[in-house]
């Protein structure tokens, strides 16, 4: 069993902690919030004082944090995770980041003797609690093959998407195509209202037919065809329009540095903008059909 450092004890950390726990590994924890400490403490980890604390004698130091600024803090400088971790130690960042940031840090660890891997996630936060999480892992092979047994305990689907920095590649070109999806598919289900086209009469068709896709098939984003879908509890997340939101302007960020074309993702990100600033930041991703509906 591994001595674990875990930071950012959030929506998503609290129980990927939580797991590690329960495979019986050894975690010391640490986060800004005192609820969440108070948590990490009731659940059985060793709060510690700072993020760096987590690194001292630790084989593996795990971060769930909200962007590439926090990261970089935590794991950079003087004070940071990387100077008071053993050298060998394998750095997991799980936290949803720009490419950029994610490849710098890798790399600072490397100089540093220490391994590191970004391991970004998808499955929200029920996956996070039932240890269900799909990771995209980018990172050395060895780096990989040493997060595989940590990340097994938090995770089912686990995917090596290349070297360093490719699991947030992998992350942000799904998500930028659900981003797109999704208002596709809202678009559609809006456009049939208008035409006097029943809703289900549209599912049954477009399901099994070349519009078919995952935001129809599973996330429906009108009430009925699929009863998991937020639609059928007013849109309360699931998948809020801030985090769709977040992690399309990190698709439009990294298209722009590497010379690549996203039209659509542009649209997909201002279209998002547009709804969380109307209010509905916190309303599930397939909110927006409302909004393409004209609603306020
Ligand atoms: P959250 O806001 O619930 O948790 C983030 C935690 O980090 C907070 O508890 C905060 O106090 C802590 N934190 C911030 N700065 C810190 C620092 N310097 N040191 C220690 N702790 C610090 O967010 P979340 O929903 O858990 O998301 C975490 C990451 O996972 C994000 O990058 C997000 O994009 C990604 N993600 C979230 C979901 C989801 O459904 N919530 C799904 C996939 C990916």
């Amino acid at each position: 069993m591994a001595m674990i450092g875990f930071i950012g004890l959030g929506n998503m950390g609290g129980p990927m902690m939580r797991n590690l726990l329960k495979a019986g590994h050894k975690v010391r924890a640490f986060d800004l919030s005192e609820t969440a400490k108070k948590a990490a403490t009731e659940a059985g980890a060793t709060v510690v004082d700072k993020a760096a604390d987590t690194a001292e004698g630790a084989d593996v130091v795990v971060s769930m944090l909200p962007a590439g600024e926090h990261v970089k803090s935590v794991y950079l400088g003087e004070a940071g995770v990387m100077a008071r971790a053993p050298k060998g130690c394998l750095f997991i960042d799980s936290s949803t980041i720009d490419v950029a940031s994610a490849r710098e840090v890798a790399a600072a660890a490397l100089a540093n003797g220490q391994l590191m891997v970004d391991a970004p996630v998808s499955g929200g936060v029920g996956g996070a609690e039932a240890g269900t999480l799909t990771f995209m892992v980018g990172g050395s092979d060895d780096s990989f093959a040493k997060a595989l047994p940590i990340l097994e305990a938090m995770g089912k689907n686990i995917v090596h998407a290349g070297g360093a920095g490719n699991g947030q590649a992998a992350k942000i070109c799904n998500n930028m195509l659900l981003g797109i999806s999704m208002i596709g598919t809202c678009e559609a289900f809006a456009l049939a209202e208008k035409l006097g086209l029943d809703a289900q009469k549209l599912f049954d068709i477009s399901s099994k037919s070349s519009g078919q896709n995952w935001s129809m098939t599973s996330y429906c984003p009108v009430p009925g065809p699929v009863p998991t879908s937020p639609a059928n509890r007013d849109y309360q997340p699931g998948f809020a329009a801030a985090m769709m939101l977040k992690d399309l302007k990190l698709a439009v960020e990294a298209a722009s540095k590497a010379g690549a074309s996203v039209p659509l993702g542009s649209q997909a990100s201002q279209l998002y903008a547009l709804f969380a600033g109307a209010g509905h930041a916190g309303t599930d991703f397939s909110g927006i059909i409302n909004m393409l509906r004209g609603a306020k």
